[in-house]
């Protein structure tokens, strides 16, 4: 049998981080909903600035022990932790509902390919949260066929000229930066003919155009480039071979492995929730007279047992250097598609209480989470690339099938 439980150095390691959090997380703080980044964008209201502010010296006492970015050298202002390190410390904010503070998955992907000015320029300010970042991929007509870009950056001397639209990009209207892959060579076969950029969403020519969600929220944007001249030095890598860059970008951004943890602490969370309201006979439970709903939950527990052993499999592939890359299609389909489950188990559950949407309103269960993911999670099988990319991805480079 395979034994998940702690070898002795990482049972220190994990009573380390519970005494760091114990130590340092106001007890204001100690809730996941607002800060984790898995709401990012949802409808909520302002922070306030007492929390703001107990966010701010929270952040600041991750930053003083390198852990905004763990995996990442300590030149550049991470901790040098072991995969398996990273991993327990997610494990154990997530678990003590401890905000998780972290950096940028492009910040990664300069660690991979960018120069050593680009690190030096780049990495340490993001450590510092002074960068934010908007993925400047998808255009009108190239989403998951993303190759297709049409995007043009013409060179001229030392600049290139950009010349496009992209969309859906998540953060643009408060964004600084962008990571935007263009097109650089319109004759070369269409991987080829990319280069990955990065430059100021200040530059003259740039324009931004939120677009609305259902949750309320306008987190998504089209951006605008016309005769945007960046210098050729913002490109990551060799010119026209952006392509591999922005690949090695998706790998990280669907191998996320603190997700799983997350969404077992809200299952649990969920189903305390609904023993308390059974026990105490208010009528608003489901689960006595429907029991459909008690086995939709032990499914739900299990699945997410599964979830896990995703992470674990990532988390022992990154250990041994290695970037997983079906595994990670196969990481983000499974728990994208559970986390939808989940939520619909849970509104069924919860019934016409779940969808009230006012949090503050007592009879609101749990502060309106699963009502926000119901509708947040929709959206979880698009991006990053949809699922039947994703099955396309483990069908042909996992299972080695034949491209339709
Ligand atoms: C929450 C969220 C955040 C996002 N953030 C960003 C961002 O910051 N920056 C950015 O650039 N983009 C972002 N996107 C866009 C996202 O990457 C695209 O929506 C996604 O890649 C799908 O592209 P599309 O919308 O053009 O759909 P299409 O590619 O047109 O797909 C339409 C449908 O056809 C299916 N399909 C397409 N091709 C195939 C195929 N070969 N085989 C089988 N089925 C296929 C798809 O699965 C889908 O169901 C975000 C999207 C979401 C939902």
């Amino acid at each position: 049998m395979v034994d998940f439980s702690d070898t002795p150095e990482q049972a220190v390691w994990r009573a380390e981080v519970q005494a760091f959090v114990n130590e340092n997380l106001p007890s204001e703080l100690a809730d996941d909903e607002f800060y984790s980044g898995t709401l990012g964008g949802l409808h909520r209201g302002p922070l306030g600035k007492e929390r703001e502010s107990l966010i701010k010296s929270w952040r600041s006492a991750i930053l003083n022990r390198g852990w905004i970015a763990p995996a990442w050298p300590k030149a550049y202002g991470g901790a040098e932790l072991t995969e398996m390190e990273q991993f327990i410390l997610r494990e154990v904010f997530t678990e003590m509902h401890a905000p998780i503070q972290s950096v940028h998955d492009v910040g990664s992907t300069i660690l991979v390919h960018g120069s050593e000015e680009q690190k030096q320029k780049y990495l340490p300010p993001m450590v510092r949260g002074e960068i934010n970042w908007a993925q400047g991929y998808s255009e009108p007509g190239s989403g998951s066929d993303l190759a297709s870009i049409q995007t043009r950056a013409t060179r001229d001397g030392d600049d290139f000229v950009i010349n496009g639209q992209k969309i859906w990009t998540s953060g643009a209207k408060t964004a600084d930066m962008i990571f935007a892959l263009v097109r650089t060579d319109p004759e070369a076969p269409k991987h080829r003919g990319i280069s990955y950029l990065l430059f100021e969403m200040n530059r003259p020519g740039i324009s931004v155009q939120p677009l609305g969600q259902m949750t309320g929220a306008t987190k998504f944007n089209e951006v605008f480039f016309e005769d945007v001249r960046v210098p050729v030095s913002a490109a990551v890598g060799e010119i026209n071979r952006g392509w591999y860059v922005g690949a090695t970008h998706l790998d990280f951004e669907r191998s996320s492995i603190g997700s799983a943890v997350g969404f077992a602490n809200r299952l649990h969370d969920l189903i305390d929730f609904l023993r308390l309201e059974a026990e105490a006979e208010t009528g608003r439970s489901k689960l006595k007279r429907e029991p459909i709903y008690r086995q939709q939950l032990a499914d739900r527990s299990i699945e997410t047992t599964v979830a896990r052993q995703f992470s674990n499999r990532i988390i022992t592939m990154q250990a041994r250097g290695v970037i997983p890359n079906t595994e990670a299609s196969e990481q983000k389909l499974f728990s994208s598609e559970l986390h939808q489950r989940t939520s619909n188990t849970a509104m069924k559950a919860l019934g016409q209480y779940g969808m009230l949407y006012d949090e503050n309103d007592p009879r609101t269960p749990q502060r309106a989470r699963w009502g926000t993911y119901y509708l947040a999670t929709v959206s979880e099988t698009i991006g990053a690339g949809t699922s039947e990319i994703q099955r396309n991805v483990i069908a042909t480079r996992g299972l080695g099938l034949p491209r339709g």
